[in-house]
């Protein structure tokens, strides 16, 4: 097979990320039941600050933390206890803390593939804490380069077409999410592998728009063996 580029995106793909945030989540909408909203309306409020938030400071747990105070501080009022804001620093710390956890299959699959084609990681974030991710991982040395964006868009994957000389016919996007990984990939003209994970951020949900490239559907990182 021919030398292919594959970008591969880090967390939901690589390692477990959305479900540390969903705990956490549930931890601070236990805390807040006390104030009469029902679970539902609080997470709705949680929801609604995050998007505000990520337009405003970006992704990362510093904007989470934000939005979990803010929310907290909407929904409490005058009522808004001391403790409380210090209970939401500590759930930031620890989450920030929380080792990756990396998928099965995962560290074999990299290492068969970065044989035979080039890495690159392409993962978006804010960026010292996706780099942190990436050096506690351990899972750097199977990529040709690292790269840490704010946000991932069809200029985003042509940047990287023009950096990186990907020949588009011979380029790959993977990874979980039809927002940033899959739609704007196949907008560029590249090619995209999805792999679903039931746990996937209700932020990166989209239908699977087509384009010009190829789309595979994966059930694991390790089928991806299979195919190239
Ligand atoms: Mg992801």
């Amino acid at each position: 097979m021919a030398r292919h580029t594959l970008l591969i995106d880090a967390d939901d793909t690589l390692w477990e990320n959305n479900i540390f945030f969903e705990k956490t989540i549930e931890h601070f909408v236990t805390q807040l039941e006390h104030l009469g909203y029902t679970r539902e309306y609080i997470r709705h409020i949680l929801n609604e600050t995050e998007k505000r938030n990520i337009r405003q400071h970006g992704y990362g747990v510093r904007s989470f933390r934000r939005s979990l105070e803010e929310t907290y501080m909407k929904l409490a009022g005058n009522a808004a206890r001391r403790e409380l804001m210090q209970e939401i620093a500590r759930l930031a710390i620890e989450l920030e803390a929380t080792p990756p956890h990396i998928m099965d299959g995962v560290p074999e699959t990299l290492a068969y593939l970065a044989k035979h084609h080039r890495l690159i990681l392409l993962t978006k974030g804010e960026p010292a804490e996706q780099a942190a991710k990436v050096e506690r991982s351990g899972l750097q040395p199977y990529f040709d380069a690292i790269e840490i964006v704010l946000e991932k868009d069809a200029g985003v994957y042509e940047r990287m077409v023009e950096q990186f000389k990907i020949v588009k016919t011979h380029g790959w996007m993977v990874g979980n999410s039809p927002r940033s990984d899959i739609n704007p990939a196949l907008q560029t003209g590249l090619n995209a592998v999805f792999i679903p994970h039931t746990d996937t951020w209700h932020l990166e949900h989209a239908e699977l728009e087509s384009g010009t490239g190829k789309l595979l559907i994966l059930t694991s990182f390790r089928d991806l063996r299979e195919h190239f």
